[in-house]
């Protein structure tokens, strides 16, 4: 997948950086982005610029220029000799919602499972996320850069975000009214911004039916057509959805700079609403963004 023309620009972008990053007026663009990062955020210690992907089996060249995007703006902001986090997020607590190409048909089985909990198609990681993160993760390998990779299934499954989510919870008529503002369907009053994985089947064909306000939800599953009960502060098995989820684990990694593609950038998108959610609901503010689109390796 990182051909050895992509590796060629990579190294041109970067002396081209290392050129230009003497100037007093930053000529080049990460150069530029790391100096609003800077002044937007003048307060921060340390910078921490995210970037990251659901594994769902569909890795292809805009996930190298959303990594590579981001890498320049942690050189650039390395350059200026500023405290920097390269965070990448593998969202594989995400649905697992489409069987793929490459992947056989009897997966279709697995639909509504997280991720993570889906078993690996060729059977040599212990789970399809497993198996997509480790290809990519050692494709980067010989690249130079100082990533960290969090996985979300971990991070929502120690429990990291129970206390953002009943935020979100409380909070669920402000996402609501922000998220209606670009839907043709409006979200219901009753609406809850939470998906809940089955306690028995592992499975979000979920509805949530009551909250306490606290950290319990009742829900209906139409896979096993029972009602249950789950408290997501003890067995974690809860998430948001994407719009919500985002702007939260902005707010809770404190994010500088995270780079987005054209379906993320569109008025109304997920960039725009997460930015008024960690406004309103976490009293925070979004990390400056680029569309990554632009960098073209074919010049
Ligand atoms: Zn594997
Ligand atoms: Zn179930």
């Amino acid at each position: 997948m990182v051909n050895e023309g992509l590796k060629f620009i990579i190294k041109f972008f970067h002396h081209e950086l290392s050129a230009m990053s003497n100037q007093e007026q930053p000529l080049f663009w990460s150069d530029q982005l790391a100096f609003g990062v800077k002044r937007k955020f003048d307060d921060r210690d340390t910078y921490v610029c995210a970037s990251g992907i659901s594994p769902s089996g569909f890795v292809h060249i805009g996930n190298f220029r959303e990594i590579i995007t981001t890498d320049f703006v942690v050189k650039s902001l390395k350059h200026y000799d500023e405290d920097t986090r390269f965070i990448y997020s593998w969202d594989d607590y995400d649905r697992f919602r489409k069987v793929p190409e490459n992947v056989p048909g009897e997966f279709e089985k697995y639909i509504g499972l997280p991720l993570s909990e889906v078993p690996d198609p060729e059977g040599c990681h212990s789970s399809y996320a497993e198996h997509f993160e480790k290809k990519l993760e050692d494709e980067l390998e010989d690249m130079h850069m100082d990533i960290e990779f969090i996985r979300q299934s971990e991070m929502f499954q120690d429990g990291e975000y129970a206390d953002l989510i009943k935020k979100a919870m409380n909070s669920r008529d402000t996402i609501r009214e922000i998220l209606n503002q670009y839907r043709q369907e409006p979200r219901p009053e009753g609406w809850y911004p939470l998906q809940v994985y089955c306690v028995e089947c592992g499975k979000d064909f979920t509805e949530i039916k009551a909250y306490d306000g606290e950290y319990t939800v009742e829900y209906y599953c139409e896979e096993c057509g029972e009602e249950f009960e789950v408290n997501f502060k003890e067995h974690n098995s809860v998430k948001p959805p994407w719009r919500i989820d985002w702007p939260m684990r902005w707010f809770y990694e404190n994010v500088s700079f995270e780079p987005g593609g054209k379906d993320h950038s569109a008025a109304g998108s997920s960039r725009d609403t997460g930015k008024e959610i960690v406004e309103k609901v976490y009293d925070a503010e979004a990390p400056v963004y680029q569309m990554y689109d632009f960098v073209r390796p074919k010049g």
